[in-house]
């Protein structure tokens, strides 16, 4: 393709994105398809002549949308939102022509000192204590973006494991380290993401994963009876990974009680927003963050819940030193005459490469304003709350949990089994995608704003086709 070539089908791209966007409604939510699908529509070997653009996009129109979920979609209320807008893909399609592997400073200088500014903006932007964001006043802390949440809390526990076995080393040093490592312990509670098991599976480490209270919270008590009788049975503990906006049900760890409890045992406080931390751009929400000035690390994914593209997840230590001192390995060859005055993310993660990714950060910023993205949330967590208000209206439905941000958890009154029908029902209907969360060992189902624009049309018509199906099958099941 030549740059003429380009201009043409970049033009054309675009107008293609516009109409999936602006038409997007008409299709199903979820594809009517089986696993291996594509096998048979595709050749079982890669071209060895060179194809036109014209029949790779016709095939992309043939075989692959029938395979899209689409999760742009209104009626699409499963997971969490996938972050999405006009200005966040521009951007990436300017980072993707430019094409930088910024892994450190001197590998393209403008791509680590806009993150590193980003990193400031959106930390103050989410009221985050200034000793996270010191970048600019030779502080100590600082924040990356890392391609997921995972990550962050992998490399937390990194952080954390490394200064823990440090000062272990000091005061046993003739105990050999793997017997030190085996009495490691971390803490989670129940409603924890799965990828804290994973990084503490990956990291060798004890996961202890603990109870919550009513309103799936860990409190303070329980975390504290657990350190005591782990003390007592000679374990170490030394990680502790909070949850500000539960995965299942939008629940928040309590950080004022867990806080002071892990300042006063020494324990490194990691805070896991992956959802729901964009919301403390809106000063209502911050109550949810009292404590946070104990946490040691924090992390929010833009790309979830902040009109940001996958993959921009943001992460801020309040110590970079203890996070990188985890994760240097210097050869020769990534060295750079500026290495001691600047920052050199490769440091700051697992990759070595790394995108342009703060680009569409800065643009989405720009574009909407604190204000737009203010209001995006606002209205995400008002129809969150007229969603809630049908199903409260509505005695053959209950809700689970509490309506704090866009999720709501809701289950038809009765077993298990009719309402894992009715979700089976509603999405292989095609006309709305929800997925199911497990609470207190009951089957129930999320429904999440998702959507930009979502409006209260939507939340209407998704509560009519919720309702119809309901009606159907209780019908059934009373006939
Ligand atoms: N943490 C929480 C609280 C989440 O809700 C999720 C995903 O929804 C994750 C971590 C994992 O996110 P990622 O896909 O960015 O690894």
């Amino acid at each position: 393709m030549n740059v003429d070539d380009f201009r043409k089908r970049g033009k054309e791209m675009v107008d293609y994105i516009a109409d999936y966007m602006e038409n997007i409604q008409k299709r199903r939510v979820v594809p009517a398809i089986e696993p291996g699908y594509l096998r048979h529509s595709l050749p079982t070997e890669a071209p060895k002549k060179a194809e036109s653009y014209e029949t790779v996009m016709q095939d992309f129109e043939n075989f692959i949308m029938p395979g899209v979920t689409h999760w742009q979609h209104p009626r699409f209320h499963a997971y969490f939102p996938a972050g999405n807008s006009f200005p966040s893909i521009l951007a990436d399609m300017l980072s993707d022509a430019l094409g930088c592997v910024g892994f450190s400073w001197a590998a393209c200088p403008a791509m680590t000192e806009l993150e590193m500014i980003m990193l400031d903006w959106f930390g103050r932007m989410i009221g985050l204590p200034e000793q996270f964001l010191p970048f600019t006043e030779n502080g100590k802390g600082g924040g990356v973006i890392q391609g997921s949440a995972s990550e962050c809390n992998f490399v937390s526990l990194l952080a954390a494991r490394f200064e823990v076995m440090k000062e272990l080393r000091q005061r046993f040093p003739f105990v050999e380290e793997g017997l030190l490592m085996s009495k490691l312990i971390a803490y989670c509670s129940k409603e924890a993401h799965s990828s804290v098991e994973k990084a503490c599976m990956i990291g060798m480490v004890k996961l202890r994963i603990l109870e919550t209270d009513s309103k799936f919270r860990l409190r303070g008590d329980t975390l504290r009876n657990a350190i005591t009788e782990d003390r007592n049975m000679g374990l170490i503990p030394f990680f502790v990974s909070t949850t500000l906006g539960t995965t299942s049900c939008c629940s928040f760890d309590s950080l004022s009680e867990i806080g002071p409890i892990c300042t006063d045992q020494e324990l490194w406080l990691h805070v896991d927003a992956a959802y729901a931390g964009s919301a403390f751009i809106c000063p209502e929400f911050r109550y949810l963050l009292s404590g946070i000035e104990h946490a040691m690390s924090f992390n929010t994914n833009p790309n979830k819940w902040l009109l940001v593209n996958f993959d921009c997840s943001t992460m801020w230590v309040k110590d970079r030193y203890k996070l990188t001192q985890a994760l240097v390995v210097d050869p020769l060859y990534l060295q750079h005459s500026w290495t001691d005055k600047a920052i050199d993310y490769r440091h700051w993660g697992i990759p070595l490469s790394r995108r342009f990714r703060s680009l569409k950060l800065w643009f989405v910023i720009r574009m909407y304003g604190i204000d737009g993205l203010q209001n995006y949330i606002r209205e995400h967590v008002r129809l969150a709350k007229k969603f809630e208000a049908q199903i409260k209206a509505d005695d053959r439905f209950e809700l689970i949990g509490d309506v704090i941000m866009g999720l709501v958890c809701f289950r038809l009154k009765g077993g298990d089994d009719i309402n894992q029908k009715l979700l089976t029902k509603l999405n292989s209907s095609g006309r709305i995608h929800m997925v199911p969360a497990s609470l207190n060992e009951r089957f129930v189902i999320r429904f999440c704003v998702c959507a930009e624009n979502a409006n209260d049309r939507d939340i209407v018509v998704a509560w009519e086709i919720i309702r119809q199906a309901a009606e159907h099958l209780l019908h059934e099941n009373a006939a």
